[in-house]
């Protein structure tokens, strides 16, 4: 018999202590340094051979950023990490280190906007094409990855909470040798490690809920041993936008409480979506908890969901009233959010044009952070009474 691990508690022993710190610190420090100086010509020869393998210069690692990489690659189960300066470096890097002109991308639906439009303006110019298909479809995504060279999966996702079968999709790319990447921002490595399932790339915007204060900028990439080292030779040190010893150090300590985060945002949101699903104004609720059947590998949910309003409430009328939800975008913090899919369609009759987003005008979405459930649902139900037309 197989016993079964606790989602957090599994996480919470990762995140708790670290190996060895210099002066027996409890917390490591911020390695602030541009570059790191040899003892000897001949060490340095001996470095620059590969004969060793020391520290030369932060653009490409540095002690911090290491500290978190390899904390993240343990909540990860993974054998390596790389860290970014931010999440779309970390999609961007991680894709063009596999990419060659010519190449045809398979994408699911309803990615990250910024992802869909990375692969429709810059990699379409270099001569790598990207189709869309309908992730919740096994048999679609099947029937798009012969001669593929890349699944990106992004799951669940971020507007239409969309939960893939991930262990499924990813042994079918792998019958197809079809390179795996998923953006797991927002279950987070607490509630779902696809490389556990057969995925090769699983990245992160650790501007959500990793770092968790909504103070920080960064990405993360983990995956094998081989695949890391490709990304770490082949791109990181041309693109330049590296994980930065402070950031890196917030970020290390956003994982020390990202566990028992992540259990007050699942508890929370899962209180104040069943309530927003009991109200007659809410027609759809999009929350992975909320529907049949979670997929295989999923063992939680975050503070990020979506529903959709009927004709009665006064969307606008409604996001001005909120108090406690800000009107932001972003996720992942302390602080609760809000924002309305008039927003995206604001964007897409703008200079971003590129977006299909396809989502319905009458869907809000939330961001449940740490303030607590019924201060939050007061919020929101105060805000609902005065932006509902009388009938
Ligand atoms: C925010 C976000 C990104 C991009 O991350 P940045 O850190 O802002 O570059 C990628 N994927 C998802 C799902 C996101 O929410």
């Amino acid at each position: 018999m197989t016993t079964f691990i606790d989602p957090i508690e599994r996480a919470r022993l990762i995140v708790a202590h670290d190996g060895d710190n210099a002066f027996d610190a409890v917390v490591p420090p911020i390695v602030q340094t541009s570059l790191f100086t040899f003892p000897s010509l001949d060490e340095m020869i001996a470095t620059y051979r590969g004969e060793t393998s020391r520290y030369v210069y932060s653009r490409t690692t540095n002690p911090t950023v290491r500290a978190f990489e390899e904390k993240l690659a343990a909540l990860e189960s993974t054998e390596d990490c790389i860290g970014f300066a931010s999440g779309m470096a970390a999609i961007s890097g991680s894709v063009l280190a596999f990419v060659s002109p010519g190449d045809r991308i398979v994408c699911v639906r309803h990615v990250y906007p910024d992802a869909y439009r990375f692969f429709e303006t810059f990699l379409k110019r270099f001569g790598v094409t990207t189709v869309y298909v309908d992730g919740t479809d096994p048999d679609a995504v099947a029937a798009a990855l012969p001669g593929a060279r890349l699944l990106y999966l992004e799951s669940p996702n971020s507007w239409m909470m969309e939960a893939l079968e991930i262990e499924e999709l990813a042994e079918a790319a792998k019958k197809h040798d079809v390179l795996t990447v998923i953006d797991n921002s927002w279950a987070t490595p607490v509630f779902q490690q696809p490389a556990t399932l057969g995925v090769d790339l699983v990245l992160h915007s650790a501007s959500k809920y990793i770092g968790g204060h909504s103070d920080t900028v960064a990405g993360v990439v983990c995956g094998s041993a081989s695949h890391i080292a490709t990304i770490r030779r082949s791109i990181h040190p041309y693109l330049g936008a590296k994980l930065a010893p402070f950031e890196a150090w917030l970020l290390l300590r956003g994982l020390r409480t990202l566990p028992v985060r992540m259990r007050q945002h699942q508890t929370a949101a899962l209180d104040i979506a069943s309530r927003l699903s009991r109200l007659a104004c809410v027609k759809a609720m999009h929350h992975p908890s909320l529907r049949n059947r979670m997929p295989a590998g999923l063992h939680g949910s975050s503070g990020l969901f979506a529903f959709e309003f009927d004709d009665s409430v006064h969307i606008p009328n409604f996001c001005d009233r909120l108090k406690l939800f800000k009107l932001g975008v972003s996720w992942g913090g302390h602080e609760s959010l809000v924002v309305p899919a008039l927003v995206t369609r604001a964007q897409a009759a703008g200079p971003n044009s590129a977006l299909d987003f396809g989502v319905s005008e009458r869907m809000v979405r939330l961001h449940v952070g740490l303030e607590g459930a019924d201060a939050l649902w007061a919020d929101l139900e105060q805000a609902i009474t005065s932006a509902t037309r009388p009938s």
